[in-house]
């Protein structure tokens, strides 16, 4: 209970201090864990051995808003293309730093290809297909070798589709040795976190210092998900990455991530996140760093863009015409933001509200920055529209739209505009 006499949740119960983790390129250093904002990534879908099209893939997520971008590192091809993709992005002025995605041959592409290592900020490694028997430790120490000679930190991230086959069978070991064996699922999450805690030491031992080096343990259950992390964050303070493996299509992927990822968000647990969306058929793949965005800023933890309010409508208006402009303002404030975060600051905490009837639209766009309340069936068509609070002025006509909009863009330049 707080002064108010109302007990007001103010984000996340906890906010771990994990270590801290940067991420650099050029004059550009992105940091991971600690009092840092909790950082958005993402990660292409294309052919790394394609330098154009990676390129163009990685400005688009970059210019969505995602922090750092991962491309797949599989192949000769795809770790010669890597220095040329860096030099393209610079050429571009896209500064984001590049994450290389290992599996399998990471330690033979990262020896062999040294300017490929130099080229990329951080590596991802996933302990459970680093290699098999006894090759499994001279491969992860070549990969943690590379990393420390680059001084480049790592990603350790665990998934239970490739978990260590023979750490999970060890754990199962352990597991027949109890007097009270635990459940399969239990026995599942304590190999995750095992492997992950596990590997993490090891690279320690190997030289690779305790902050360079960030978690994850992915699943694609919600529940699991969070079972997993809260244990690891229990366990240890690495920097930790958030997220679902295969969250899935639509609205379920976005679902299922926004369930997990702000569960562990609210607890505290969590320092970057990225929302593993499959994309639709010839879907906008920056829709994934949209999603995430939306997650922090919603949860009240960071603020990207200005927000725009809309009612559902119902069947007090019958018109498409506010849903058109809610979604026209959005786009609009969405787009805009690539030139108004540096000429505006601030401007990403403006509400905007969008209102279908008379019912809430008023009262609504009392409460935003500005506001709109569309006519409903029935009313006059007249919309009046709100700045601060107060009513400024009522639109009217063919052109309500593009007159919102100006009056939405005067307002920026007013309120947030550098005197
Ligand atoms: S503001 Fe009006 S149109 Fe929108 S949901 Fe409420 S009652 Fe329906």
């Amino acid at each position: 209970m707080n002064g108010s006499g109302f007990p007001i949740p103010s984000g996340p119960l906890v906010r771990r201090l994990n270590r801290q983790v940067s991420v650099r390129h050029g004059g550009r250093t992105v940091l991971i864990g600690g009092a840092a904002p909790v950082m958005v990534q993402s990660m292409t879908n294309t052919d790394t051995a394609d330098v154009i099209g990676t390129a163009i893939q990685v400005k688009e997520l970059a210019r969505a808003g995602s922090e750092v971008v991962r491309i797949t590192v599989n192949s000769p091809e795809a770790a010669a293309a890597v220095p040329a993709i860096r030099e393209q992005l610079d050429k571009m002025g896209v500064d984001v730093p590049l994450v290389g995605d290992f599996h399998y041959n990471g330690h033979q592409l990262l020896s062999a290809y040294p300017a490929c290592a130099e080229a990329l900020s951080k590596y991802r490694i996933n302990p459970g297909n680093v290699g098999q028997g006894a090759k499994r430790d001279t491969q992860f120490a070549q990969m943690i070798e590379v990393a420390c000679k680059f001084d480049k930190p790592v990603r350790i991230g665990v998934n239970w589709g490739s978990l260590d086959q023979s750490l999970l069978a060890r754990v199962m070991d352990e597991n027949a040795s109890r007097a009270e064996p635990w459940s399969a699922q239990a026995v599942m999450y304590e190999a995750l976190v095992t492997s992950a805690l596990e590997s993490a030491q090891r690279a320690e031992s190997l030289g690779m210092p305790g902050d360079r080096i960030v978690l994850s343990c992915k699943v694609s259950g919600v529940q699991d998900l969070i079972a997993v992390y809260r244990e690891l964050a229990r366990r240890c303070d690495y920097p930790l990455h958030l997220g679902l493996t295969e969250a899935g299509m639509g609205s379920k992927g976005i679902v299922a991530s926004t369930a997990a990822i702000g569960v562990l968000l609210q607890e505290g647990i969590g320092d970057t996140i990225r929302v593993s969306l499959t994309p639709e058929p010839g879907g906008d793949r920056t829709r994934e760093v949209i999603v995430a965005q939306e997650i922090l800023q919603t949860m009240g933890l960071r603020k990207f863009t200005p927000m725009v309010i809309a009612c559902p409508g119902c069947g007090r208006t019958t018109s498409t015409v506010f849903q058109e402009l809610a979604d026209r303002i959005q786009s609009y404030l969405r787009e805009q933001m690539q030139v108004w975060k540096t000429a505006y600051p601030g401007v990403e905490e403006m509400n905007v509200a969008v209102m279908g009837c008379i019912v809430n639209g008023p009262g609504e766009s009392k409460h935003a920055h500005i506001g709109i309340s569309l006519p409903g069936t029935g009313e006059s068509p007249a919309a009046p529209v709100f700045v601060d609070g107060q009513k400024t002025v009522t639109l009217r006509g063919e052109r309500i739209a593009e007159e919102f909009q100006a009056i939405v863009l005067d307002y920026v330049k007013t309120r947030y505009g550098r005197n």
